[in-house]
């Protein structure tokens, strides 16, 4: 029989597959000798069958038998007892934290009779039918789909017949009531009462859990998160505690350091009289740790030791959830917290200098997207700016943006492409598209830990909350702020989630001092006094010590190539040379493309040899003693011809006016006619270029090879290579390279530089190169792979076209979870660029082997082109110390690309 059921003692925090995070690590907290509430967890296997079937597996309601009275025993109570219940949590827990997206039910076990008896052996009247209430509306609104709201109503007239709005001053009495009439709305909007029995109530729960795997915001987050669909969650049923048992009681949460900003010393919100729900939700402001320790000082000194227990033991930073039930400490949950980027680095470092991970581990502990967030600008410090409102720094980053009161409006504000600030008294999981939308999000109630902080640092969102003095309207849609000045929505505001600072009105931003320390400009000085830039120099030290994979970036100006060099590339892998076609130039393609005689159009390619000559010298020269690949042309020549739309408007125009096309407007007319195309991407472009054009490569080739020999009688160290795009069969590469061997002899023969050993070499963009690459290798001395052009014809997706227009819908609908543009579709077109390596490999040895197209600076792509063994990747300037970093946190692990 199949085991569905997992207790405390039988887990451990390695189960997360089977247990969820939650319960595999409840069971070790368990196993440490932790104060945790006895439990048992339902698995994720339970939850798959039920999401298949439609029901749960037979065997499973005898199994949580077999628990609950394993529980009662340890309790010493009985479930639903009517004398003295045992009431029960039943929560959701998948594999990774999705905070807030899945359901929870507290209270199962009580009923009109266990109320009574859970008022008398608690004496406290109150708390009973108040915790009786509690589970009536969660398990209306979560279990039997009731709108929460018609809950809050009788809730809200409840307090206003008491002229107050807070719970706090219901009794006993009033909560009695409010229980009739939440069995009322059940009756009424599901035909049934609500049931009694406490082991239906927790099955019942159960299930919505299960389903709530599948409830929309679940999904939407786990497509943002990148977490599977198919994982499922488990389900834990834990013993309540109470901390709404009085001001002895309270629940908190707690960091072992800042997740914000990496902070050592412990960190948290504790709010007395109040259940888990409560802090999370940020309905009410919480009390710091700090402020714990002076009203309850045992339990605090207790949660001390147990934090720096689990820290120890889990060798990163914990998050705690736990609940002090008439002063006993109880551990609810704990987990690696989430982090924010430059806690993530801090933290790492902090964890080497205390002995507790090695370096090989530090640099596990940081991601590339989380490096990429610490270069995002900041404001300018010296800008002159109007400070509104200062809240809580929940998350970094500087955000500018329109205020948006909803997160519909946020969403529809967006999609017309302008900036938004979500702005919110509290965020609620509902928000989720809207936060997901912003640029930032900034609430006036609620701490580190509520719902929006907590998930705005997961998604990398800048978040300020808890900005109390700022009056927020949602409804009208305005902010009111302390001075009674109104901002509407649509009003531009700038969150600084470094400091918790507001501002109206745009403020300029400015170079992070990462990105200072990437540039070269921060002294040492300025360096070993910002823990910050300290750690990324330390990671990316131990990075490039453990990376196998070099690291070039594509850059065709001086400028970025100079940029590049500064971030730490090695070389250019993809110089494209398109740009030095146009602008001032254009006149002279034109010429090239109009030529009629092999003169007129020698004369052209006269024309542009030396300014082609002159861009390779800087380049060059700013790559010294680095490799240069530089591409041939390679888009359409068209491309550099006026539209034809706009030549035909001018005729029509000019004929309008009784008047002709000049003659030589004419030709050009006739050339764009001419060379048309339906489909461009697979037209005339390319190495088909060269071959159709004659002389136009070869001019290119000479421009890059007496700009090599210029540099090297100037005493520099060039190290071009030729590089032809768009080749599709080894024929077409052959022709191109014999044409430029000649030219290298003669090149070499005029300059006495000796030329002939500069490596020619071709992009595999096209599933037919990738297939046929064993001969091609035999015209190549490398291959760089165009991942950009292979996606596009292996998928026959217009790359241009597409992700604009269909991509969201294919997202939506789970055929893939990224756009294969931005990160690579192993499956497919990594397989191409598996097998071509290998057949290159088969056929030279030494084939040299790098990548070129966007996926060179995506991490999860990085992992896969180190495990196929490429030589290279390169990416843009910007992204070269993100490609640093995952080469080297690739080589870091085992198996390359478990780096979640
Ligand atoms: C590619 O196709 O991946 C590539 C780098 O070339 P481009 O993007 O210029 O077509
Ligand atoms: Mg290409």
């Amino acid at each position: 029989m199949k085991k569905f059921v997992y207790g405390l003692s039988e887990g451990n925090k390695d189960m997360k597959d089977l247990l969820g995070g939650k319960g595999a690590n409840l069971a070790e907290m368990h196993n440490m000798g932790l104060p945790v509430p006895p439990s048992f967890t339902i698995t994720t296997d339970a939850c798959k069958a039920y999401l298949e079937q439609g029901s749960e597996p037979e065997e499973l309601s005898a199994q949580i038998d077999e628990y609950i009275a394993k529980i009662e025993d340890e309790n010493g109570k009985k479930l639903g007892d009517p004398s003295d219940p045992l009431l029960v949590s039943v929560r959701s827990g998948a594999k990774f934290s999705m905070p807030g997206m899945m359901e929870t039910v507290l209270n199962i076990g009580l009923n009109d009779a266990s109320v009574v008896g859970l008022s008398k052996v608690t004496g406290n009247d109150r708390f009973a039918w108040d915790s009786y209430r509690r589970l009536l509306q969660m398990f209306g609104k979560t279990v039997l789909d009731i709108e929460g709201e018609k809950f809050e109503d009788v809730m809200d007239e409840a307090k206003s017949a008491k002229g107050t709005t807070s719970d706090l001053d219901l009794d006993a009495a009033d909560f009695a009531r409010i229980v009739e009439r939440f069995k009322g709305i059940i009756k009424d909007e599901t035909g049934k009462d609500f049931p009694q029995d406490s082991k239906e109530q927790l099955l019942e729960a159960m299930r919505a859990v299960f389903r709530s795997w599948n409830s929309e915001r679940a999904i939407l987050y786990r497509r943002q998160e990148r977490i599977p669909a198919d994982l499922g969650t488990a389900v834990n049923v834990c013993s309540m505690v109470f901390g709404n048992l009085g001001m002895e009681s309270g629940t908190g949460v707690a960091f072992t350091r800042d997740p914000a900003s990496g902070q050592q010393g412990v960190y948290g919100d504790y709010l007395q009289n109040a259940q888990g729900e409560d802090v999370v939700a940020g309905i009410r402001n919480t009390m710091s740790l700090a402020d714990m320790e002076r009203v309850d000082k045992a339990a605090y000194d207790e949660l001390m030791g147990i934090m720096s227990t689990l820290e120890a033991h889990y060798k990163d930073l914990c998050d705690i959830e736990f609940t002090v039930q008439n002063k006993k400490l109880w551990m609810l949950q704990t987990r690696v917290g989430k982090r924010t980027a430059e806690a993530a680095f801090k933290i790492a470092c902090q964890l080497v200098d205390e002995g507790k991970i090695s370096e090989a581990e530090a640099l596990q502990r940081v991601t590339g997207d989380q490096l990429v967030n610490l270069m995002f600008p900041k404001f300018d410090a010296k800008a002159e700016k109007k400070r509104i409102a200062r809240g809580m720094n929940a998350s970094p980053g500087a955000a500018v943006g329109q205020i948006c009161f909803s997160s519909p409006d946020a969403v529809l504000a967006v999609n017309e492409g302008k900036k938004v600030i979500l702005v919110r008294r509290e965020t609620n999981p509902d928000d989720l598209s809207g936060m997901m939308a912003a640029q930032g999000i900034l609430t006036s109630r609620g701490g580190k830990t509520s719902h929006a902080a907590v998930v705005a640092r997961g998604m990398g969102k800048t978040c300020v909350c808890g900005a109390e003095e700022l009056d927020i309207d949602v409804r009208a849609r305005t902010m009111t702020l302390k001075d009674g000045t109104v901002l509407r929505a649509g009003a531009v505001i700038s969150i600084d989630g470094t400091t918790g600072e507001v501002y109206t009105g745009e403020v300029p931003v400015v170079d992070p001092p990462v990105v200072q320390y990437f540039e070269g400009t921060l002294s040492e000085a300025d360096i070993a006094a910002d823990e910050l830039v300290r750690a990324v120099d330390r990671i990316m030290k131990i990075a490039d010590k453990t990376r196998r994979l070099r690291v070039r970036s594509n850059a065709d100006t001086p400028e970025d190539a100079a940029r590049a060099r500064r971030f730490g590339a090695q070389g250019i892998g993809l110089c494209r040379t398109e740009h030095m076609f146009l602008g001032d130039r254009r006149p002279l393609v034109e010429r090239l493309i109009l030529a009629e005689s092999d003169e007129e159009k020698a004369a052209a390619l006269g024309s542009l040899a030396p300014l082609q000559k002159a861009d390779f010298v800087e380049i060059l020269q700013a790559m010294d003693g680095l490799p240069v690949t530089i591409r041939l042309l390679d888009p359409p020549l068209h491309e550099f011809l006026p539209s034809q739309v706009e030549m035909a408007a001018a005729h029509a125009v000019a004929q309008a006016k009784g008047h002709d096309l000049e003659a030589d407007q004419k030709k050009i007319m006739a050339a764009v006619e001419r060379m048309h195309e339906q489909n461009p991407m697979l037209g005339l472009r390319g190495v088909r270029l060269g071959l159709v054009i004659r002389g136009l490569f070869e001019m290119q080739a000479r421009a890059i090879l007496e700009a090599a020999a210029e540099r090297r009688q100037a005493g520099g160290d060039p190290k071009p290579e030729i590089m032809i795009p768009l080749v599709g069969a080894v024929q077409e590469l052959e022709i191109m390279r014999d044409a430029i061997t000649k030219v290298a002899a003669q090149v070499s023969a005029e300059t006495g530089v000796d030329l002939t050993d500069v490596p020619i070499g071709t992009m595999i963009e096209l599933p037919r190169a990738a297939i046929t690459a064993g001969e091609i290798a035999e015209a190549a001395e490398f291959f760089s792979f165009g991942t950009n052009d292979l996606t596009q014809t292996t998928w026959g997706f217009s790359r241009d076209d597409v992700e604009g227009s269909f991509f969201s819908n294919y997202i939506e609908r789970g055929i893939f979870g990224v756009s294969p543009f931005e990160t690579l579709d192993q499956g497919g077109v990594g397989r191409l660029v598996k097998l071509a390596a290998e057949a290159g490999r088969q056929t030279r040895p030494e084939l040299h082997l790098g990548v070129c197209g966007e996926h060179g600076g995506d991490p999860q792509s990085i992992h896969f082109f180190d495990t196929v063994g490429l030589d290279y990747v390169s990416c843009s300037p910007f992204r070269v110390p993100v490609a640093r970093l995952e080469a080297g946190r690739s080589s870091g692990t085992a198996e390359g690309s478990d780096f979640r």
